[in-house]
C-alpha cells in the first residue's frame, strides 16, 4: 500500500463513519475522522483505532487450522475444505440434512462480501437448523416491518437531522452511535436538535449517557415497556389526541387499536412501569401535539418477555400520531442499492412462523430459528438433533442466552467448524477454523447499514492492504464451502461446473457494481426515459391491444422523483469519490415504498391481536412485583463491541468495566460492598463479578454488560483473558423468550445477589460466630 492517507468507512459498528487513515511503510501511523465525509462529518469514536490493533493483532489466525490431541495444528486450504465439506455432507447423508446447523455472527452485517455470499452457502448446508443474532437482537422490529409494511427489511428510520421531539425508549445512542438508526455523530446531531429549541426524553431503567444528554429522564422498570406504550396509547385514544385523517391515510383499523387500549389508563401503567401517570399523559401528547416528532425503541424494548407486542405499538404510535413519513418523524431509506426493492423483485420479503422448532416449537423468522433454542437442539437426541454445526464471524457462547449450555452442547457435537480469525470462546470447541482476511484487507460495502441511515448516503472503499498470512476472503471461504458440498451432494455436470467457477471468480465486488447500476441512482435517469418511451410508442404500433407488454412498457416510464436521483451511479463512480456520495435527505415515499398486498399500512396485523391476551394475563402479575427481587438488564458500552474488540489493549484498559451496576439502596439491603466482588445467579448459572453501587440504576435493577467472560480454558485471546471479566450469558437463561416472536428476553429477567466471600473472609465470620 502506498504511504499516504487513505479513506474508507469503519465497518465496526452501524455507524458507518468515514476514517483518514494513514500509512507509512505499510504500517498504519495513524486513524482520524475524515472531515470530508458527508455523513459522518469527521466524527469517530475511539473503537475506530481498534481497526489498527485488529490489523496488527498477534492472536489473529492467519492460516487454517485444525484441533488436534497435542493442540491446534496449521492445515492447508484444500486439505481443510475437503475435510468439511467431507464431514458435513457425511454427517448430513447419515442423520439427515437437518443435523447440521449454522450461526450467522452480527460482523457479517457489516461485510458485503460475506452477506453476498452467504445465500449461496445456506443453499448448499440445506439445513432448516439456521440461526444468527437477529434473534437476540432487532427481530421484533424486522417481524413489525413485514407484518405492517411487507418487508422485513423496511425499517422506519429516526429523522434526527429535522426533528423537534425525539423520545428515545430503551436505547443508548450516545454508547452505540445508533441501532436500526445509522446515526454517525449522534452528539453533534443531538446538539443540533436541541440548538433548535428541540427536546430530547430518554425512558431507560439505568440514567444512561444518552440519558445524561436527555432535556428529560424517566426510569422504567425492566420488561413494562408495553404497559407504557398501552397507557400512551390510551390517552392518545381518550383524549382525542390523534388525527384521524392522517392515520387513515395509509392505514385502517383504529377501532381494533382503540379497544385494545382500553384496559390500559395510565393510572394503572403508572403501577407497573414505575412511570407516575401524568407524566405517561404528557409523553403521549407531546408526541401528538409536536408536528415533527418520533418515538424511537431499541434493543432494551426488543429483547423482553413483550418484545414483539412493545415493537409494534412503537410503530403503531407513532402512525395514528401522524409520525410516520413525515418530516423529523420516522421515514423509510432510499439506499443505492435497494434491498427492500431487491426482495420485492425476488419474491425475498421475509416470513414468519412458516415451521416451528424441534424441541421447543418456537417460530422461525426469515427462515431462522431463535437463537434460544440452540442448545437444545444440539443436547436433546432424536430425529433432526443437530451433530454438526457451522459458526461464521460468531461467538455465541458469549452472545446467546445460556452461555453454558452452548459450551457444553458445542463440545459435545460431532464436528464443528468456524470461519473466524480468533479462537475465542466459541470457536475453540471446532475441529477446524478458517480464518478471513481481516477488513482492511478486503473491500468494504454497507450494503444492511444504508438500509437504516439517517441520510441517503453511498460509499465504496477498496482493500487497504494485501492479505496477510494465508487467509481469504469471506466471500472465497463461503463460496469455495458451498461449490464442494453442492459438489458432493449433486452430481455437478459441465455447465454446472462452469457456473460455479464463473460465479466464484465474480467476486463481491463486481456483484455490487451490478447492483449499483441497477439500483435506484444506477442508470442515468435523464437518457433512460426517452428509450422507454420510444419503446412503449414501437409496441403499441407493433402489439396487438390485448398483449400485456403494451401496458407494462407504456406504465414503465420513471416516477418523476426518481428522474433527478438517477445518476449513473457505478462501483467506478463511487471510488471516484473516496469520501463518499452525499444521496440527499430522507423523503416522503408513501405509499409507493410499501410492500403490503393492500397498499397500506397494516396497523392492527392479526398476530399482535392474539398476544394480547397474553399481556393481559401478566398484567396483575406485573402489578404485584415488588422492588425487593432484581431484574437484569444489559449495558452497552462505548469501547466495547459485542463479544470481539476485548483483545485490544487500548480498548481494555483502565478500571475494570465488567461489573454489576446496583442501586446504594439494594447494596445495603442484600448486603453488598461497592467494588468487592458479588455472585450473580439465577436459574441459568452464576458468575461472580464486582459490585458497582451507582444510583444510575433504579432500585430493584442489576446492570451487566454484554460480551466478556473470557476466562473460559481453550480461549487464545492473550489481552482479553487478562481482562476477563464474567459473561452475563451465564445468568440469562435461553428458556425465557418472547413465546410471540421468538425473540430473547434479555431485559427483565430475575436474579439474585449476593456477597462472594473470600475463602478468608468465610472463616473470619465463622470464627465471630463461633
Ligand atoms: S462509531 Fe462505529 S463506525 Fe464510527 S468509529 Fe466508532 S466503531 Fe467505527
Amino acid at each position: 500500500m502506498e504511504n499516504g492517507t487513505h479513506y474508507r468507512t469503519c465497518n465496526l459498528c452501524e455507524a458507518m463513519c468515514g476514517v483518514a487513515i494513514e500509512v507509512e511503510n505499510g504500517q498504519i501511523n495513524s486513524i482520524k475522522g475524515d472531515d470530508q465525509d458527508p455523513f459522518s462529518r469527521g466524527h469517530i469514536c475511539p473503537k475506530a483505532l481498534g481497526l489498527k490493533d485488529i490489523h496488527e493483532d498477534p492472536d489473529r489466525l492467519r492460516q487454517p487450522v485444525q484441533r488436534t490431541a497435542s493442540g491446534w495444528q496449521p492445515i492447508s486450504w484444500d486439505e481443510a475444505f475437503e475435510q468439511v465439506s467431507e464431514r458435513l455432507s457425511t454427517i448430513q447423508s447419515e442423520h439427515g440434512r437437518n443435523a447440521a446447523g449454522l450461526y450467522l455472527g452480527n460482523p457479517n452485517v457489516h461485510n458485503h462480501g460475506a452477506l453476498l455470499a452467504t445465500g449461496s452457502f445456506v443453499g448448499a448446508l440445506g439445513t432448516r437448523n439456521r440461526y444468527s443474532a437477529t434473534s437476540n437482537d432487532q427481530l421484533p422490529h424486522m417481524l413489525a416491518n413485514l407484518k405492517m409494511f411487507g418487508n422485513a427489511m423496511l425499517f422506519p428510520v429516526p429523522d434526527i437531522d429535522h426533528t423537534d421531539l425525539f423520545i428515545c425508549l430503551g436505547g443508548n445512542p450516545m454508547a452505540s452511535n445508533g441501532s436500526l438508526m445509522t446515526v454517525p455523530d449522534f452528539r453533534g446531531r443531538l446538539k443540533e436538535l436541541q440548538q433548535r429549541g428541540g427536546r430530547f426524553i430518554v425512558i431507560d431503567p439505568r440514567r444512561s449517557e444518552t440519558a445524561d444528554k436527555a432535556d428529560a429522564f424517566h426510569f422504567i422498570r425492566p420488561g413494562t415497556d408495553p404497559w407504557l406504550l398501552m397507557g400512551m396509547l390510551h390517552i392518545l385514544f381518550k383524549e382525542d389526541a390523534i388525527d384521524p385523517a392522517i392515520a387513515r391515510e395509509f392505514s385502517d383499523d383504529l377501532a381494533l387499536l382503540e379497544v385494545a387500549a382500553l384496559p390500559y389508563p395510565p393510572e394503572v401503567v403508572e403501577g407497573i412501569t414505575g412511570i407516575d401517570a401524568d407524566s405517561i399523559r404528557n409523553l403521549a401528547l407531546a408526541l401528538a401535539v409536536t408536528p415533527r416528532a418520533l418515538l424511537y425503541s431499541r434493543l432494551g424494548t426488543s429483547t423482553q418477555q413483550f418484545g414483539g407486542l412493545a415493537t409494534w405499538l412503537v410503530y403503531a404510535i407513532n402512525i395514528i400520531t401522524g409520525k410516520l413519513d413525515r418530516e423529523g418523524g420516522l421515514r423509510f431509506t432510499e439506499p443505492a442499492v435497494d434491498l427492500v426493492g431487491l426482495g420485492a423483485l425476488t419474491g425475498q420479503t421475509g416470513h414468519f412462523a412458516r415451521r416451528h422448532s424441534r424441541v421447543r416449537g418456537l417460530p422461525e423468522f426469515g427462515g431462522e430459528f431463535p437463537a434460544s433454542t440452540m442448545a437444545e437442539e444440539m443436547l436433546t437426541p432424536g430425529e433432526g438433533q443437530i451433530r454438526a454445526f457451522v459458526t461464521v464471524a460468531g461467538n455465541p457462547v458469549l452472545s446467546s442466552p445460556s452461555g453454558q449450555s452452548l459450551d457444553e452442547a458445542f463440545a459435545g457435537l460431532d464436528f464443528m467448524v468456524s470461519v473466524d480469525y480468533y479462537i475465542n470462546e466459541t470457536t475453540r470447541h471446532a475441529d477446524i477454523i478458517l480464518p478471513p482476511t481481516a477488513s482492511l484487507e478486503r473491500s468494504h460495502y454497507d450494503l444492511a447499514f444504508n438500509t437504516l441511515a439517517v441520510r441517503n448516503v453511498t460509499k465504496f472503499s477498496d482493500a487497504l492492504f494485501e492479505p496477510e498470512g494465508d487467509t481469504r476472503s469471506d466471500w472465497q471461504i463461503l463460496t469455495e464451502l458451498a461449490h464442494r458440498l453442492t459438489r458432493r451432494k449433486h452430481k455437478l455436470g459441465l455447465q454446472g461446473e462452469l457456473a460455479w467457477r464463473s460465479y466464484k471468480a465474480m467476486g463481491p465486488d463486481r456483484i455490487l457494481d451490478l447492483l449499483l447500476r441497477t439500483g435506484p441512482y444506477g442508470t442515468d435517469g435523464q437518457q433512460l426515459q426517452p428509450v422507454l418511451q420510444q419503446l412503449a410508442e414501437m409496441a403499441d404500433r407493433v402489439l396487438p391491444k390485448s398483449n400485456p407488454f403494451r401496458t407494462l412498457l407504456r406504465n414503465s416510464g420513471i416516477h418523476p422523483r426518481w428522474q433527478d436521483r438517477m445518476k449513473g451511479l457505478s462501483l467506478a463512480r463511487l471510488r471516484e469519490s473516496p469520501h463518499g456520495v452525499d444521496l440527499g435527505p430522507l423523503r416522503s415515499t408513501l405509499p409507493d415504498r410499501l410492500q403490503t398486498r393492500s397498499g397500506r399500512v397494516n396497523l392492527v396485523p392479526r398476530e399482535y391481536l392474539k398476544d394480547l391476551p397474553r399481556l393481559h394475563g401478566a398484567t396483575q402479575e406485573a402489578l404485584a412485583t415488588s422492588d425487593q427481587s432484581l431484574r437484569l438488564i444489559g449495558r452497552r458500552q462505548l469501547r466495547s463491541n459485542n463479544s470481539w474488540m476485548h483483545n485490544s489493549q487500548r480498548l481494555v484498559k483502565g478500571k475494570v468495566r465488567c461489573t454489576v451496576q446496583v442501586h446504594p439502596r439494594d447494596v445495603s439491603r442484600l448486603g453488598l460492598v461497592d467494588g468487592e466482588s458479588a455472585r450473580v445467579s439465577s436459574e441459568a448459572g452464576s458468575i461472580t463479578l464486582p459490585v458497582e453501587a451507582t444510583e444510575a440504576v433504579m432500585p430493584g435493577v442489576a446492570s451487566i454488560p454484554h460480551g466478556w467472560g473470557h476466562d473460559r480454558n481453550g480461549v487464545e485471546l492473550s489481552v482479553a483473558q487478562a481482562h476477563a471479566g464474567a459473561s452475563i450469558n451465564d445468568v440469562i437463561s435461553d428458556r425465557q423468550v418472547d413465546s410471540f416472536s421468538g425473540v430473547s428476553v434479555l431485559n427483565g429477567q430475575t436474579v439474585t445477589i449476593a456477597p462472594a466471600r473470600s475463602k478468608r473472609s468465610r472463616k473470619r465470620t465463622a470464627a465471630n460466630t463461633a
